[in-house]
């Protein structure tokens, strides 16, 4: 426990290989706006040499490239000896191709056309299995964001000087929120760190939380839990209120 602020999101690198612009701008967007750090090219040949110059935590590899497709290309890291996990991101459904995609090293693959928030699912499962120690985040014991004081040790929260009670879920999804204030968190990374189980099911749990939250927090002017359409949540003034939501 410290009483530094919440420090910026630990990053994992992540390296998005995808020849068709609009997709990979899409990803890149994506990933930085979760809080990922990321670089992108479009070829095999160019991912080879980026995967051995920025040791990223996860590559994002596009099957159909136009010089050495995506397996050709994990063949090679695999025989150099390289293990950086790999999520195919591959136009072919086909069985064969699966098998061959993770025959030939991958750790994953998504399907396009794809749902951002599957493709964020499978980097955060991978990036669990994978890359634990960057993963645990500290927690300061007070945490504060404008007019919004959580404080960890007394279990106590306030908003313009006046205490809110919360509900014990509540209390750490706003932690949590917090915690990462001005990143935007998906819906899986909330189940992950505030229900703290494998949750099969359904997200509806996590806008029916954010929804008891807002009642008692956004009841104060300006509202601070913003919906990411799409993406997630993030604790944050919106630029309505003069926030400055990315930094
Ligand atoms: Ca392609």
């Amino acid at each position: 426990m410290t009483d530094r602020p919440p420090a910026a999101r630990p990053g994992h690198r992540l390296l998005v290989v995808e020849d068709e612009p609009s997709i990979r701008t899409l990803l890149e967007a994506t990933l930085r706006l979760t809080g990922y750090e990321v670089s992108s090219t479009d070829t095999g040949q160019s991912a080879l040499l980026e995967v051995e110059r920025l040791e990223p935590h996860l590559v994002l590899l596009d099957v159909m490239l136009p010089d050495l497709d995506g397996f050709e290309v994990t063949r090679r890291l695999r025989a150099a000896g390289n293990d950086c996990p790999i999520l195919f991101l591959t136009a072919r459904t086909g069985t064969h191709d699966r098998v061959n995609g993770l025959r030939a090293g991958g750790d994953d693959y998504v399907s396009k056309p794809f749902n951002i928030e599957e493709v964020l699912l499978r980097i955060e499962a991978i990036l669990r299995r994978t890359a634990p120690a960057i993963t645990a985040r500290v927690m300061p014991s007070v945490l504060s964001y404008a007019d919004l004081e959580l404080d960890e040790g007394a279990h106590e929260v306030h908003r313009s000087g006046e205490y809110i009670a919360l509900s014990p879920t509540e209390f750490k999804l706003l932690a949590y929120l917090l915690a990462n204030a001005g990143q935007v968190v998906s819906k899986i990374q909330i189940l992950d760190h505030v229900w703290s189980y494998d949750f099969a099911g359904d997200v509806r749990i996590i806008e029916t939380y954010v929804r008891y939250l807002r009642k008692k927090i956004d009841r104060f002017d300006p509202p601070l839990i913003q919906t990411v359409r799409g993406v997630g949540y993030s604790l944050r003034l919106s630029r309505d209120h003069g926030g400055t939501p990315e930094q």
